[in-house]
């Protein structure tokens, strides 16, 4: 196969041993590092996810029909989870596709990424992904540093969901929707720290379900005890390696609620802290860190917005 899809500067497409096809790092990569900008084979539009089960199948083999011989080998060569006799273009589709916008799935278009779809799960992921809309191709990056030799790994479920918590549903969730045993990092844990690790996830879960709502009428002891909830809330998804984007969610809450307590400095530390967050997910020249820089320089815009 081409090598434009096995390997880059800092990536090769690797066997690995009972994962199947993964990715390792071939060199040292820096935290924030542009690991691959990887062009889609195709895109679906949302329509084509109709009531009508034919509508995306045909539209589906069709996008397979249209590629180039390379692409075509490249879709045919991804993982199947989904499909029980043999590999289909649907079955390939639900296992690999991607959602490019924010939020659920069906709602945005999806993209077939050759490159991607490589990339093997960790509960602790070392990358994070993001839709670049102007050059149209998905930005991988290292959300933290990966030594040479070690596996670039992404996340595939939304952790911060009810349901996928604990290390026993999130392996029955994986199992039932890629068809795997998840032993990364944090699932293999040995029991005493797998059972600290759950009971902090289970707290982040719990901070989360708590009313951050700026609109409510909190008196100003509830507001302080508001504060600091969200400020453990950010802790724990921060050394728990959550991802960026859901650091930067509890980032956001704690910089509100600072500013409207007047907490200048718990504000202008988070401020920090959201900047460079914001600049290893989505690049140093990004809007997000501009966002983050106006928020500490210029506060009242972000907060009567
Ligand atoms: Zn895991």
């Amino acid at each position: 196969m081409d090598s434009k899809y096995t390997e880059g500067r800092y990536w090769k497409v690797m066997n690995i041993s009972g994962k199947g096809k993964g990715v390792l790092a071939r060199k040292d990569i820096k935290q924030g590092e542009l690991i691959v900008a990887d062009t889609p084979l195709f895109i679906v539009p949302p329509d084509a996810h109709s009531q009508n089960k034919n509508t995306l199948d045909n539209y589906l083999d069709c996008a397979v029909k249209n590629l180039n011989p390379l692409d075509r080998e490249t879709f045919w060569n991804l993982a199947d989870s989904k499909s029980i006799q043999g590999k289909t273009p649907r079955g390939i589709y639900f296992t690999n596709c991607y959602s490019i916008g924010q939020g659920s799935s069906t709602r945005f278009p999806t993209a077939m990424l050759p490159i991607l779809s490589r990339i093997n799960h960790s509960c602790r992921p070392n990358s994070e992904f993001h839709w670049n809309p102007e050059q149209g191709y998905e930005e991988l990056r290292a959300s933290r540093c990966i030594l040479e030799g070690e596996e670039i790994t992404d996340c595939y479920l939304d952790l911060t969901a009810q349901g996928r918590i604990t290390q026993q549903e999130r392996r029955s969730l994986l199992k039932s929707g890629y068809g795997f045993d998840c032993n990364c990092e944090v699932c293999s844990l040995s029991f005493n720290l797998l059972e600290k690790d759950d009971k902090l996830r289970v707290e982040a879960f719990n901070l989360s379900q708590t009313c951050f709502d700026l609109k409510n009428s909190f008196s100003s002891e509830q507001m302080v005890e508001v504060l600091r909830k969200a400020e453990r809330w950010f802790f724990l998804r921060k050394s728990l390696g959550y991802k960026l984007t859901h650091q930067l969610e509890a980032a956001e809450v704690v910089w509100h609620l600072a500013m409207l307590l007047g907490e200048d400095e718990i504000a202008s530390n988070i401020c920090r802290e959201g900047n460079l967050l914001a600049d290893i997910r989505f690049g140093a020249d990004s809007q997000e860190v501009q966002i983050w820089r106006e928020k500490e320089s210029n506060p009242v815009k972000y907060l009567l917005g």
